[in-house]
């Protein structure tokens, strides 16, 4: 249940309402809003309490969600949340552009490969060096070796990094590259374990929606992140499982629209891991943005046919800066901007998005 207090009512009423709730042994989390006060009662409210608490003078409306989740419900926050990937804003209302290869490849192709995403307009840095691959036989990523040449790279361009954590044990790991935006794979979307590890590590999370899982769990799992202490979430929508085979997976844009009802979160689009076709991830991009994304994320390799994993579906750095351009026209189309970037590179080797 999430209790939204009238605008004006007082800490200590707020404290006095908490403390009064807290004596039944129902936990609460404050949120961050500051246009009002909003608790949300995270345990199951008995419905005697439920009606004192709906005649409660500071109490303006009490709202209950959807499923099973609180912190991350659309009527935790007034306005959306905002989140900082570095200098990179999800949610503020701009466009954004995560992009890079699937898998880190070696310092001098990941150097290579950030010169010309950053080049073509994108914002943030991709690369994964731990795969979470089909076959134990595929190229399973170079570690912890992967995740400097990322950040070297990133550095070296002045964008700020995402990359995959499969296990909990890793957190340490990324954090000593200090990977910007941890990135939660489909097949671990409900490894609870490591959510709550990684809830821990102090960075975003771009949580990817699982392969088969409705919106009601991905939500549930993106508010194990937000109980565990990582508010800064920003969900990723990457095709899901249906009959069709023609394409790899069939992206979902009707969970654009409802996420925005449901929650108050970011939501990007990744097409390619969607479409699996190089030709279809322009227009998808697109029609992403025009329903609503925050941002899109798609893998690009400078040398399709050498890649050592998803080359089939990588577009090139030419492609990429074509939807970018397209990227700018759908933003100012639906009255949003392109983000302008992060504000600067070091050493002068990058380009600015403008
Ligand atoms: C990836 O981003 O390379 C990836 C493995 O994505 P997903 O978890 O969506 O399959
Ligand atoms: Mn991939």
């Amino acid at each position: 249940m999430i209790l939204r207090l009238w605008p004006g009512t007082t800490q200590e009423d707020v404290s006095a309402l908490r403390a009064m709730l807290e004596r039944e042994a129902l936990r609460t989390f404050l949120s961050p809003e500051t246009a009002r006060p909003i608790v949300a009662v995270v345990d199951k409210v008995p419905e005697a309490l439920a009606r004192d608490l709906a005649a409660h003078p500071a109490v303006e409306q009490i709202v209950h969600p959807q499923g099973e989740w609180r912190l991350v419900d659309r009527s935790y926050r007034d306005e959306h949340s905002v989140v900082n990937v570095g200098a990179v804003r999800f949610g503020g209302g701009e466009v954004v552009v995560i992009a890079g290869p699937c898998s880190v490849e070696g310092a001098d192709f990941m150097h290579e490969t950030a010169g010309r995403v950053r080049a073509a307009g994108a914002h943030v840095l991709r690369g994964g060096a731990f795969k979470p691959r089909t076959s134990p036989y595929s190229f399973q990523g170079f570690g912890r070796e992967g995740l400097r040449q990322l950040k070297d790279a990133g550095e070296a361009f002045g964008m700020p990094v995402v990359s995959e954590i499969m296990d909990a044990a890793q957190v340490d790991t990324f954090r000593d590259f200090d990977v910007d935006c941890l990135q939660v794979g489909a097949r671990n979307m409900q490894n609870f374990t490591l959510l709550k590890a990684i809830a821990r590590a102090g960075k975003p999370v771009l949580l990817k929606r699982g392969l088969s899982a409705t919106v009601k769990e991905w939500l549930g799992a993106a508010e194990y992140l937000a109980a565990y202490g990582c508010p800064d979430v920003i969900l990723c929508e990457r095709g899901i499982r249906t009959f069709e085979t023609a394409t790899r997976n069939t992206l979902d844009l009707t969970v654009l629209p409802l996420l925005r009802e449901w929650t108050h979160l970011p939501v990007v689009v990744d097409p390619s891991h969607a479409a699996g076709i190089p030709s279809l991830i322009p227009p998808l991009s697109r029609a992403a943005i025009a329903a609503g994304a925050d941002g899109v994320a798609v893998e690009v390799h400078p040398r399709p046919e050498e890649a050592r994993s998803d080359g089939a579906q990588a577009l090139l750095p030419g492609e990429l800066a074509r939807i970018v351009a397209d990227a700018r026209v759908m933003a100012a189309a639906i009255g949003r901007r392109f983000h302008p970037g992060p504000r600067r590179a070091r050493s002068g080797q990058g380009e600015r998005a403008g």
